[in-house]
């Protein structure tokens, strides 16, 4: 029996899936699995779950499960459907790979789709589970896939165990046949429901000429557009990533200056500062008279000697779509005249804005203003803004590509495919009829592919391809994948992991062909077993797996979780406060400059190259309870300090899971380490790393200029380069190791380490 609230039923009872309640529950019953489609925002992820505890799948001894590709999801709709049901969030709970919150009451857990894995490989029938939901598969996110070929093992499995299993896949679109019409996979195709949303017919705007490079700029004069000039009612722009969304939303707020009162005010009016002071510059020259706005009543004096108030700090995270490399902000650029007397009420949406930031699309917008939500491309299926009826689609997303052969990754700006676009535009049809407007024109829209290609097909998929031999599937290639991974792909990943010890290598002798089938069915060795419990990718996994020498274990926990967090370290070439002038900015880099020279540290250290920056930063920042002044004013990332805090934790656990005898914990005082533990750190990073060798370019060699200081890789025609922000870049070592190469400007390898000083 769930008690909910009559304001919640009432909304409840809007949605879409609530009608076919007794179908859906009906066919849950009677299958094993079913797939559930549904227009994002029908109800699926709120809905489902409650349908399941109240039919009580929860009652006996299993619990529900739900699995989501996004962190960020897991988290908000735990709390959303534990505010739903009117329970606690010991009932209604979550799990990421950092936290959460689960208890021995748990009843419906969340969580993203990565930690169900890891529970398969600890429990394989998932016993604790009586149902599990896997969300958002239309994404076709690696672990999804993934967890969709496990199960449809694991339910007949537990069938005939007489430990009945459910499993339920979601999906926000009706292209599903990867899941249904794949032999492999469901021998028996599992039954699909659709839930017909309420949608509003939504006219399609095409541009006559596509906006080719400023897309922002095209998007900021739509939005500028359609707010003067059309009927109330939510604008949602799309664009691919948060420098962009940023930059958006400040140009809109400049425009529409919206001004709450003092204690509403909750940080997202920080632009006001700059403005107030650039008005007042210019107020002799440009007096505008207000339009006024006669059915706003409720319209906020511009209220002024204000100025002292702090010009905020946008928040800069690491974003799923990735790093962002298109820096290019032109604030000036085409400015609007500020126009007051029609606020709009401008929010940021990407996947890991803070919870309470997200939870803002939600509410109502404030009296007397219009919503404009700028937003990545998570507003596409995983989160529903209502009261939007205007869409303004920049016809793109930003997706890392990995060069199959190379590794050489990079995030690049590419259309989005049609299916995406209809998407896009759908969501300006919940409420009411509503309009899209495409920055682009039919023609573009006709050369659009029609769907996009699961993650798989997309990424390396080494990570993978360990955890699976860790479950014992030998033969990967044999795995019923929703959509395969190409053979190329999968001998990549067993290549390396065999180059890493983790499978145990091939015989030398043979055929061609037999010699090929033997390198695709190699079993995990102890090593492999060993790397396998740490939550991180092969190569830190046997970083971790060696870390235990000479004390070092401490150590190469805080540098792996420091290597595996994105972007240590502040944007020098862009202001962190809206004030900040090239002076500052200037005075900035040069402490940086100082302070990475400083945790460099010396001799033996220096060898250690960027890894001992990272390794030096991590310490003095804990040292300083890492704090955000302290941050700030070292010029490190505050967030993914604190990102890699949590993980540091988290890997000290997984370690003491595994060799207890160690004791090893997160000590805030960690003492730098001696001239014998950087020289052990050095190998056993070069062990993880061994296969990113490159070797300074030789003067002979030098046939272009090019080539000046450029390194040499195996597999690249092209020479890398080391990074001129790196320590290293001064000494250029003969041979050096690197995580990553990324394609910016120029090929630069991120994280280098020196193998020999000459
Ligand atoms: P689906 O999974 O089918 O996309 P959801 O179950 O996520 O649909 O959403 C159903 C409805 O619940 C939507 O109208 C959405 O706006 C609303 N909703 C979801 N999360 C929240 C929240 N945190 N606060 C208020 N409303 C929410
Ligand atoms: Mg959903």
């Amino acid at each position: 029996p769930v008690d909910r609230l009559p304001e919640i039923q009432a909304a409840r009872l809007k949605l879409p899936v609530l009608a076919e309640e007794q179908v859906i529950m009906e066919a849950v019953r009677e299958n094993p699995c079913i797939v559930l489609c549904g227009e994002t925002g029908s109800g699926k992820t709120t809905q489902v779950p409650q349908f399941l505890y109240e039919a009580g799948y929860a009652s006996g001894s299993g619990i529900i499960g739900v699995t989501e590709p996004r962190r960020v999801a897991a988290v908000s709709m735990s709390h959303r459907v534990a505010k739903e049901m009117n329970v606690s969030t010991g009932v209604v709970s979550y799990q990421i790979r950092y936290e959460g919150n689960v208890t021995k009451d748990t009843k419906i857990k969340f969580m993203t789709d990565g930690v169900l894995l890891k529970e398969i490989q600890k429990d394989f029938l998932l016993q604790k589970y009586s149902v599990v939901i896997i969300d958002e598969a239309h994404e076709r996110s690696v672990y999804t896939d993934i967890l969709i070929g496990l199960l449809s093992r694991i339910v007949p499995l537990r069938n005939k165990k007489g430990l009945p299993m459910k499993l339920v896949i979601m999906s926000a679109t009706l292209r599903v046949e990867d899941f249904t019409q794949n032999q492999r996979l469901f021998p028996n195709p599992p039954l699909v429901i659709k839930v017909e949303a309420r949608q509003f017919p939504v006219t399609i705007h095409f541009n006559k000429r596509t906006a080719m490079e400023d897309y922002t700029g095209e998007a900021f004069h739509k939005t500028c557009k359609i707010h003067r000039m059309l009927p109330p009612g939510g604008i949602l722009v799309f664009l691919t990533g948060q420098a962009e969304v940023h930059t958006l939303c400040r140009r809109l707020r400049k425009a529409f200056p919206y001004r709450p009162n003092r204690d509403q005010q909750e940080g997202e009016e920080k632009d006001l500062t700059v403005e107030l002071k650039k008005s007042k510059k210019n107020s002799k020259r440009t007096v505008s008279l207000p339009r006024i706005d006669l059915d706003n009543y409720s319209v906020l004096p511009v209220d002024e000697g204000d100025e002292d108030r702090q010009a905020g700090i946008d928040e800069e995270e690491d974003d799923d779509e990735g790093l962002d490399l298109d820096l290019g902000e032109h604030p000036e650029d085409g400015e609007e005249k500020a126009d007051p007397s029609i606020p709009l009420y401008v929010l940021p949406l990407y996947s890991l804005l803070d919870p309470e930031q997200q939870a803002k699309v939600f509410c109502p917008p404030p009296a007397g203003t219009r919503l404009c939500v700028v937003s990545t491309n998570v507003a596409e299926t995983s989160v529903t803004i209502p009261g939007v009826r205007y869409v303004v689609d920049c016809g793109r997303v930003k997706q890392r590509f990995y060069d199959r052969v190379t590794g050489v990754s990079s995030f690049k700006v590419t259309w989005i495919p049609q299916a995406s676009a209809d998407q896009r535009a759908g969501r300006a049809g919940r409420t009411e009829p509503g309009h899209c407007y495409r920055l682009y024109s039919s023609a573009v829209f006709s050369d659009f592919s029609l769907f996009s290609e699961a993650e798989i097909t997309r990424r390396p998929v080494d990570d993978l391809v360990l955890q699976m031999k860790d479950l014992n599937i030998q033969k990967v290639v044999n795995f019923p994948f929703p959509t395969p991974p190409s053979s190329e792909a999968l001998l990549a990943a067993e290549d390396l992991l065999i180059s890493l010890g983790a499978l145990e290598p091939p015989p030398r002798q043979g055929r061609m062909l037999e010699l090929q089938r033997a390198r695709l069915s190699c079993p995990i060795s102890p090593l492999g077993r060993a790397m396998a419990a740490f939550p991180v990718s092969p190569r830190y996994a046997k970083m971790l797996a060696l870390g235990q020498q000479q004390d070092c274990m401490a150590y190469i926990i805080a540098l792996v979780a420091a290597m595996t967090v994105r972007e240590l370290f502040q944007d020098l070439d862009r202001p962190v406060a809206k004030d900040e002038d090239s002076e500052g900015m200037k005075q900035r880099r040069a402490r940086m400059t100082q302070m990475k020279r400083l945790w460099a540290g010396q001799g033996e250290s220096l060898l250690l190259g960027d890894l001992m920056v990272m390794l030096g930063a991590v310490g003095a920042c804990e040292f300083a309870d890492g704090t955000p002044q302290f941050c700030e004013a070292n010029g490190l990332r505050y967030k993914a300090m604190v990102e890699i805090r949590r993980l540091r934790g988290q890997l000290t656990n997984a370690v003491n899971a595994v060799s207890p005898e160690l004791g090893v914990f997160v000590d805030s005082k960690m003492a730098p380490p001696t001239a014998a533990q950087v020289q052990c750190i050095r190998q056993v990073v070069l062990a993880g790393l061994g296969d990113h060798l490159a070797r300074r370019v030789q003067s002979e060699e030098m046939l272009d200029p090019k080539w000046v200081n450029g390194y040499k890789t195996p597999l690249l025609d092209e020479p890398v380069f080391i990074h001129p922000s790196s320590n290293l870049s001064k000494t250029l070592p003969q041979f050096v190791v690197y995580q990553e190469i990324m394609e910016t400007t120029k090929m630069y390898m991120r994280g280098v380490c020196a193998v020999e000083m000459d």
